[in-house]
């Protein structure tokens, strides 16, 4: 048989019933403001280190939602800690400090 010229996708889906919430739950209690996110992405257009290497804030907190927590951290590891994104979020989150909290708890 012919190729098609396309390939089927991987299925995305996540059962949120069978996600770990035990360490989201932690960062919730240590920083609350991580459930205002309303993933607008001004963090990550801002972001000084996302020209560079694959840092996303934004990203980041949607892969804790969904349990992918190593995706998580690897959204991360670039993160100069430079406050930017902390100026430009619309809901006040102070983003620096919870990168900060999120590598403590999940590493
Ligand atoms: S700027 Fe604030 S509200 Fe928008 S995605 Fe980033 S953390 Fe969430
Ligand atoms: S603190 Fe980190 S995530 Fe925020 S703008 Fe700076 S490099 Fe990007």
């Amino acid at each position: 048989m012919g190729k098609f010229g396309f390939a089927l996708s991987p299925s995305s889906r996540i059962n949120l019933d069978e996600v770990d919430k035990v360490k989201f739950a932690k960062l919730v209690e240590i920083e609350p403001d991580v459930l205002k996110c309303m993933a607008c992405g001004s963090c990550t257009a801002s972001c000084t280190a996302g020209k560079f290497v694959k840092t996303s804030m934004r990203s980041a907190i949607l892969a804790l939602q969904n349990g992918k927590n190593e995706d998580a951290i690897n959204f991360l590891k670039g993160c100069l800690l430079c406050g930017k994104c902390t100026m430009v979020c619309p809901r006040a989150i102070n983003t620096r400090h919870l990168i900060i909290s999120i590598l403590k708890v999940y590493q």
